[in-house]
């Protein structure tokens, strides 16, 4: 196994080397507690350990060792007067199937760690094929995408967010897409886990709030003042201490309204770390800037922060929308997170609405907002201004 620590650079950076010294002997213990004779901890660097573990019998055994792990380091850890909390990103490769070497197995549990990382952290993943394709590859997919970046590769797609009482467009969503020179249009999925583990991300998302500040800000400059702006922004990001200011610098500098930006984040990223991002979201909220929470009801969620943070909107995880089909049963989700929303005076807005019925069930639920297939997928900002130019959106595809 390779255990990489989450948020302990910040931690070592915010209370110094010396917290973070004892934090690391602390971490070592709680680990050390749930391993058995033989199983062999070792630190590897900084936050890295390496576990080695000589008698388990398949997968079932190290999954459940890796739950006890992640476990066991989920209470706060104690430093002076300081409470802190870590969590613990695993990747797992088991002899033989993926290595025959030590070097082979701790490099192919490298790379499920980082993607682990890649997609919310705190979990395990064990390593399979298609993840060391992936590593051959990605020495060219990186090279290609900073290239990209000094070449404005980068394109910015909007999906219209739309009342369904009026078929307004209430706001766009920006959603990046990547014009490869070789490989044509392609999509997040493709490239941006590898932006956020090369830590390119920062430079991705500057360009994407430049573009979606400039084209949205023109929008609402000519008279579409209430038009809101929606962007992602990854876990790392909003990890970062100066998150704040990077952001507020963009916002600003393209003389964007505050009041008309929306951010999406995830559950994960909220539940990562609390009370950093409590305070981040209240400096936030303190600008007019919204804050809406992507995905949900698919994270690692408390309903205890719902309203203890300046949340403006939930976003209904597509997921939950396609389940409304064949009946009430399967939408008894897409029903209880409506009348939460509505019962903590939320916004909400439902994702990947694809047919008439969909829409209709929503109405009748009293979700107001909806994107998808049925109003449109994402679009370039040509196709959005010609949109905008009409009293209300056309659909696009019907159901
Ligand atoms: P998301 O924020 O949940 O975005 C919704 C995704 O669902 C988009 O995929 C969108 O194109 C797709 N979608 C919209 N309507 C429908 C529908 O009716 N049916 C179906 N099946 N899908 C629909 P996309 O553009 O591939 O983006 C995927 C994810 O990538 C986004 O999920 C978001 O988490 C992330 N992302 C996109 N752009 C950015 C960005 O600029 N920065 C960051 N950090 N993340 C981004
Ligand atoms: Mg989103
Ligand atoms: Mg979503």
């Amino acid at each position: 196994m390779f255990l990489d620590l989450d948020r302990f650079k910040i931690i070592n950076d915010t209370l110094g080397h010396a917290m973070g010294d004892r934090l690391l002997q602390a971490v070592t213990q709680r680990l050390e507690s749930c391993l058995r004779k033989g199983d062999t901890l070792s630190r590897f660097g900084g936050d890295e350990f390496t576990l080695l573990l000589p008698s388990i019998h398949g997968q079932e055994d190290a999954s459940q060792i890796a739950r006890k792990l992640i476990h066991t380091l989920k209470a706060p850890f104690k430093l002076g007067e300081h409470e802190v909390f870590v969590g613990v990103s695993i990747g797992i490769a088991i002899y033989p199937e993926a290595g025959n070497s030590m070097d082979q197995l701790i490099q192919n549990a490298d790379i499920a760690m980082y993607h682990v990382k890649a997609r919310g952290k705190d979990s395990y993943r064990f390593f399979s094929e298609s993840m060391s394709i992936d590593s051959t590859h990605r020495l060219q997919l990186e090279r290609d995408l900073r290239l990209a970046l000094a070449r404005d590769e980068l394109r910015v797609f909007y999906q219209p967010q739309v009342c369904v009482h009026t078929n307004r467009i209430m706001g766009l969503e920006a959603l990046v897409r990547w014009q490869h020179p070789e490989r044509g249009l392609l999509y997040p999925r493709d490239f941006l886990g590898l932006a956020e583990e090369t830590k390119l991300i920062g430079q991705l998302s500057e360009q994407v709030l430049d573009k979606a500040c400039r084209d949205v800000g023109h929008w609402i400059r000519s008279g579409h003042q209430s038009l809101r702006l929606a962007v992602n922004l990854s876990p790392i990001e909003v990890e970062h201490p100066r998150f704040v200011e990077t952001l507020m610098e963009r916002v600003n500098s393209n003389r964007f309204p505050p009041g008309n930006l929306e951010i999406e984040i995830t559950e994960n990223v909220i539940m990562n770390d609390l009370e950093q991002i409590s305070q981040k979201l209240r400096e936030l909220a303190d600008m007019n800037v919204r804050i809406a929470i992507d995905d949900f009801g698919t994270g690692y969620s408390s309903l205890n922060y719902l309203h203890r943070l300046p949340i403006h909107t939930l976003k209904v995880d597509q997921s939950f929308v396609n389940a409304i089909r064949s009946g009430l049963d399967d939408a008894c989700i897409v029903n209880a997170i409506v009348a939460m929303a509505h019962g903590l005076k939320l916004d909400i807005v439902a994702e990947g609405v694809e047919t008439s019925k969909q829409l209709e069930y929503l109405r009748t639920l009293g979700c107001h907002q909806v994107q998808g297939f049925y109003y449109g997928a994402a679009q370039p900002a040509a196709e959005i201004s010609k949109l905008l130019a009409q009293p209300k959106i056309e659909m696009v595809v019907s159901g």
